[in-house]
């Protein structure tokens, strides 16, 4: 994902593997792809490129133990919903996902048009999703909005989930929302030496709507170019809220 490898919303960040496919404006100055090309070149970008899996997969079970209750993003550095992963890779780690149900899963995704085509058929059942995961949409703008709130709506008409999520962030645009807005919203403006200004007013406005229609609203960072990334404020007050998981 775009954002920073420290995840304020999250608990734990989990990795399952590496690599992806810039999709949307909001990819445009994607922190893994960047990463992989200066620091790390363990993965090559781009469509037809190989995925790489990761190969500690224990913490997640350590956390489970340790930190009930925590939330854990999953993937920091890829995409779950990419076409390009072989399925058995996500029957893989949904089976991770069930086996820590003290955790709460984010997927958080660029391609919510892939989640119930990927999460059916898997071990013989047609509506198969670990319960304890919560499903995300990126989205940027309008645009992404009005395009992705309805195919985020369906997922949970066919899926039990512990919550939906909306990451406005890097937010391009002012949004309006409507009643099928996700449970969280979570707002930030891009950092890093391209960032794309945030207007404050469209965060602003989010917040009020947030309030409006019932929603979780969470503020991550102004951004900015700067290393402070601008502050994690807004108008001088902090919105770190979460989600209830349901019990
Ligand atoms: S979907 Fe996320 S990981 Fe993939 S290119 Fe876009 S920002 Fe990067």
């Amino acid at each position: 994902m775009a954002e920073n490898t420290k995840i304020e919303w999250a608990d734990h960040t989990f990795n399952p593997w590496m690599g992806c496919t810039k999709v949307s404006p909001a990819c445009d100055n994607c922190y893994a792809a960047d990463m992989m090309d200066t620091r790390y070149g363990r993965v090559r970008w781009g469509a037809g490129e190989s995925r790489v899996r990761t190969k500690d997969w224990s913490k997640p079970r350590k956390w489970n133990r340790d930190t009930p209750g925590a939330f854990v993003f999953c993937a920091s550095l890829a995409d779950v919903f990419d076409n390009e992963v072989p399925p058995e890779w996500r029957a893989d780690l949904f089976a991770l996902i069930r086996e820590t149900p003290n955790l709460t899963w984010l997927l958080l995704t660029k391609r919510i048009g892939n989640v119930l085509a990927m999460t059916s058929g898997i071990e013989g059942s047609p509506t198969f999703l670990p319960k304890n995961v919560a499903i995300g949409a990126t989205m940027a703008n309008q645009k992404e909005y009005d395009r992705d709130r309805i195919k985020l709506a369906h997922v949970t008409d066919r899926r039990e989930v512990a919550f939906t999520f909306g990451s406005f962030e890097p937010l391009l645009g002012p949004v309006n929302l409507d009643h099928n807005a996700p449970d969280w919203v979570i707002v930030g403006g891009e950092s890093g030496p391209n960032a794309r200004p945030m207007n404050l007013d469209w965060a602003r406005s989010l917040k009020r709507q947030c309030a409006d229609l019932g929603r979780v609203f969470n503020f991550k960072q102004v951004g900015g170019r700067k290393s402070d990334k601008g502050g994690h404020t807004l108008d001088g007050e902090t919105h770190f809220e979460r989600p209830m998981v349901p019990a």
